[in-house]
């Protein structure tokens, strides 16, 4: 039997505690929610509302993604974090993810069956149904890519393509008082891929 030491799972992980009716990953509580109940508050809501919900929640999933990601950091080697991510968006029941590394200075990924694609989206924000994954891409990226981040969800199935593309780019250096804020402010930590 080979020797591995990889940490267990976000599915093993889990503790349904049904004494105190929570579902805890350590120290964090987590809510299952019908997919259908949250995209229908989005769907009940007027357009700008309903940009700015999703918007709010990308940027919450950004700040809380984040810790999670720095918790993954500490229990698995860098170099796995990326299919770490995806292993968990899967258990979380967030569509299939695949990251691709081949652009310098970019984290790209593409999502098959997002739970956020058919939310309602505006002609003029067509990327913007799954701003939850996009916060988590902002998350992940800021961290793989050593500073903030730029996300764009380029492609999305809302608008009847088999998956959604993202793409995670580091912010300008210079413009960091301009109009276009980077969507992440992490920078803790430069991680040296591989080691
Ligand atoms: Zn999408």
């Amino acid at each position: 039997m080979a020797m591995t030491s990889r940490a267990p799972e976000f599915k093993d992980r889990l503790v349904f505690d049904v004494e105190r009716g929570e579902v805890r990953d350590g120290p964090v509580r987590y809510l299952l929610i019908r997919q259908d109940s949250l995209t229908g508050m989005f769907r009940k809501l007027p357009a700008p509302a309903r940009r700015a919900a999703l918007a709010a929640l990308g940027q919450s999933i950004e700040e809380c993604g984040g810790d999670s990601v720095d918790r993954y950091i500490e229990a698995n080697a860098v170099a796995r974090l990326m299919e770490v991510v995806a292993n968990t968006a899967a258990q979380l029941g967030w569509g299939s993810w695949r990251f691709d590394e081949s652009r310098a200075g970019e984290l790209g990924l593409e999502v098959e069956n997002s739970p956020f694609a058919g939310t309602p989206v505006d002609d003029d924000a067509p990327g913007s149904a799954c701003a939850p994954i996009s916060g988590m891409l902002g998350a992940l990226g800021a961290r793989i890519l050593g500073g903030p981040v730029l996300v764009d969800e380029i492609v999305c199935a809302t608008g009847g393509g088999a998956r959604c593309r993202f793409r995670a780019r580091l912010a300008p250096v210079s413009r960091s008082r301009g109009e276009q804020k980077p969507r992440s402010a992490a920078k803790r930590r430069h991680l040296q891929r591989g080691v």
